[in-house]
């Protein structure tokens, strides 16, 4: 991409879009092309064809997603499977009919079956079956993927895919049904600090594993990868640190500075049991993160919760 490239960052306002954005601008990208779903609406076709006929973007990193956590997932099962087919399907055939010269699609680590041997490497998609909870986003993904390679073994198009791991950071979403759980537990925690409650009530058994990646490290992958990587195959974006829901929980517990008591609430849904991407690809790539979880967390928290305090 060249510094004037006209770019099309879908989904800007979410958390990995606008962390995109902040890597673009940071880097000197100067001809960035933002829409927000009232202007676009990505689910709908002919506002696509519109928007692409009238824009004609050279590169787009589509990060445009319905997305949640387990709860969400697991409730909204059709929302879920249909508007991510649908703004995958709109933006791939565009970009495929207006020869966009490159686009970079992005996944989840939940594309992966339930029980597949662990650390996931990219030929483990399709081995086995989906985690219940959130097999509709899988499938929706999974297509994502689908389309992009088929688009380039049919037409040549150079469209590649980014299977990032569970993210956190700046804009994320916070409303405790339809969150991730990094943003759940510093909401709960923080909540539960200046309401100087005794408990925080944390979802399933917490010996589920999962990895974390903030969101500014696979802003700078996409970048990566957008400048360097042109293949069929998609890659795995991790960060390689793996700890328990438990774990976490008491990480979050100790940034946050709250002194009660944790409890686990056994009724709600563990999810799949373990979650954790091989880097390798990445990694021999010449790629690496560089924000560990607990400096991720304190930057989300002192820059999301503690400004709200002070002010
Ligand atoms: P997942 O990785 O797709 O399962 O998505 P989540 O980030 O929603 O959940 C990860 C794990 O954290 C699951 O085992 C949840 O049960 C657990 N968890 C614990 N407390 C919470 C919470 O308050 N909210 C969410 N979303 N998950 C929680």
């Amino acid at each position: 991409m060249e510094k004037s490239s006209k770019i099309y960052v879908a989904g800007h306002r979410g958390m990995v879009g606008s962390a995109i954005v902040r890597k673009l601008q940071c880097e000197g990208y100067n001809n960035l092309i933002l829409r927000s779903s009232l202007e676009v609406d990505l689910r709908n076709q002919s506002h696509v064809e519109q928007f692409f006929g009238s824009e004609k973007p050279e590169y787009i990193f589509l990060a445009a997603a319905k997305v949640g956590g387990i709860l969400a997932n697991n409730t909204y099962r059709a929302d879920f499977l249909y508007e991510n087919l649908m703004i995958e399907s709109n933006m791939i055939h565009q970009s495929y009919v207006h020869k966009v010269k490159k686009l970079l699609f992005l996944g989840s680590s939940c594309i992966y079956p339930k029980l597949a041997l662990q650390p996931l490497k990219e030929e483990y998609l399709l081995s086995g079956f989906l985690e219940e909870t959130n097999e509709p986003y899988a499938i929706a993904k999974i297509a994502g993927i689908k389309l992009c390679e088929n688009y380039r073994r049919q037409y040549g198009c150079d469209f590649i895919s980014a299977m990032p791991t569970n993210l956190y950071g700046p804009n994320d979403n916070y409303d405790l049904n339809n969150s991730h759980v990094i943003p759940a537990l510093i909401r709960k925690f923080h909540e539960a600090k200046i309401n100087n409650a005794g408990v925080v009530e944390v979802w399933g058994s917490g010996t589920p594993l999962r990895e974390f990646l903030y969101v500014d490290d696979l802003a700078d992958a996409c970048l990566f990868l957008m400048n360097s990587y042109s293949d069929v195959h998609f890659v795995n974006v991790g960060s390689g640190e793996e700890l328990s829901i438990k774990d976490l929980a008491f990480l979050v517990k100790n940034v946050v500075g709250f002194n009660g008591k944790i409890v686990f609430d056994k009724s709600k849904p563990d999810g799949t049991p373990r979650k954790l991407m091989s880097n390798e690809k990445l990694f021999k790539l010449g790629w690496k993160n560089s924000i560990s979880l607990k400096e991720g967390i304190k930057m989300v928290y002192n820059d999301t919760f503690k400004k709200e305090v002070v002010s």
